[in-house]
């Protein structure tokens, strides 16, 4: 249903909430999050996880289940893994002393793993019963989402139906709990999202009831700079845009889904990351580029990734042969693998790859690119980890690239890549895996100030 034929679902504004896995795990988180659903009234739709780990060495609910379908498979005894998966819902409702006995659940759900109703679906009852301990413990309605988020035949998620079954459903319901991670198939089989997807859902959400925001509530003060196991105590920021996290995001700095940016994105509804633990801390507000406040500073984040291989090309003349970079590409397409970069230069050209994903394809492909270019030489290096120095900031700021090199040459690092979008919104270098962590701290000090 697109937005404007939407009449909006109540007088007041609405907020859908999010509680990640790390934010339920326990009686005292559920309290916790019950605190603040109840300190503000907005908030009428919550979007729980299936319970984390409580400690280090602690299991997630959903690798349990995932374990109960692999031994149901196996024609193995799901007992005493089940019995830790219930074990989990049951001290849960024995903190909480709520009057709720999920016995007959157990049962069905016990039974139906046992007789192969899918990995998809013993995974995902552990947003299930959650949300079901979680409705109760709030005072509020249960929507099971599964008929309402849809997935057609091939898997891919259908956008549109689920948004106009959800504002239907969701009309009459003032405030609710839907569990997140999974919707139906055209058969009515259970189907989750990839891992980490009640993002997902709270994402869904929020655009089919048009909320004002969309509070994604986890054990972080927000997004960081940068991984806080590179950086000491990195600052957390204030406000970024869905690019600015994409690109970050694609280095591998997680708080978030990847995907569960596209639905809020299109409505423009806010993301704000919030911390469960510590609700007084702002978070970060996610926003498009038109709402975005000036930058208050040059950088937005800084991150990360090693495990890159370069194949390095040379040939004389190579500027002049039409149709060379294609060719070059299209020998990688053939072995399905991405390339993450394309640096070039005169006689030379470069793609940056990732060395797992060629692992087992790398003499083919050089095989490919030889026989379709027939270069003057060819080598692969490993060892490669990239930057993104990534701001909205640098557009207007002159001397961004001198300050990343400055930085790093200080530190005596040699820059072994560099690419810079046109959009200016990022900085990507290449440096030695063993320079990666001295690299990422000193361009995080120079932009710190
Ligand atoms: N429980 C699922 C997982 O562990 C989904 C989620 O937490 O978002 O991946």
């Amino acid at each position: 249903m697109a937005e404007k034929n939407k009449v909006p679902l109540f007088e007041s504004e609405i907020i859908v909430a999010k509680f990640g896995g790390s934010s339920l795990s326990n009686g005292d988180h559920f309290q916790k999050v019950k605190e603040i659903v109840t300190s503000d009234e907005r908030i009428s739709f919550v979007i729980p996880s299936a319970p984390g780990k409580r400690f280090d060495n602690d299991e997630k609910v959903t690798d349990l289940l995932y374990e109960c379908y692999a031994a149901s498979s196996a024609g193995e005894s799901i007992d005493d893994l089940f019995d830790s998966v219930t074990s989990r819902y049951d001290s849960i409702i024995a903190d909480l002393g709520i009057d709720l006995d999920l016995t007959e659940e157990y049962t069905h759900i016990r039974w139906a793993i046992m007789h192969h109703a899918g990995r998809d679906y013993a995974a995902s009852r552990g947003e299930y019963l959650n949300g079901i301990i979680l409705a109760a413990f709030l005072d509020f309605d249960f929507v099971d989402p599964a008929p309402y988020i849809k997935f057609a035949d091939d898997g891919l998620f259908e956008s549109e139906i689920t948004d106009s079954l959800l504002y239907t459903e969701l009309k009459k319901h003032r405030h609710a709990v839907i569990p997140g991670f999974y919707g139906s198939m055209p058969n009515g089989t259970i189907k989750t999202f990839s891992r980490g997807g009640s993002d997902i859902t709270g994402s869904i959400v929020a655009r089919a009831v048009m909320a004002s925001v969309y509070q994604n509530w986890t054990d972080v003060d927000g997004f960081l700079m940068a991984d806080p196991r590179i950086i000491d105590e990195p600052r957390t920021i204030s406000t970024i845009t869905y690019k600015e996290l994409r690109e970050l995001s694609y280095m591998g700095a997680g708080v978030l889904h990847e995907e569960s940016i596209f639905p809020v994105r299109n409505a423009g509804i806010p993301i704000v990351i919030k911390n469960t633990n510590h609700p007084e801390a702002e978070g970060t507000v996610i926003v498009s580029d038109i709402n975005a406040p000036e930058a208050s500073s040059v950088i937005t984040g800084i991150a990360g990734k090693k495990g890159f291989s370069v194949i390095s090309i040379e040939k004389a003349m190579m500027n002049t042969e039409t149709g060379f970079g294609r060719r070059v590409l299209e020998a990688i397409e053939k072995e399905e693998v991405n390339f993450e970069h394309l640096p070039s230069g005169i006689d030379t050209m470069s793609v940056i790859l990732s060395t797992e994903e060629i692992a087992d394809k790398r003499d083919r492909i050089l095989d490919r690119i030889c026989s379709t270019v027939e270069p003057d030489s060819i080598t692969i290096e490993d060892g490669l980890a990239l930057i993104a120095v990534v701001g909205r900031g640098m557009v207007k700021a002159k001397g961004t690239a001198s300050r990343v090199f400055k930085a790093t040459a200080e530190a005596d690092i040699n820059i072994k890549m560099i690419d810079q979008g046109s959009s200016e919104l990022n900085i990507i270098i290449g440096v030695e895996e063993s320079d990666f962590v001295s690299a990422m701290n000193a361009i995080y000090k120079e932009f710190e100030k």
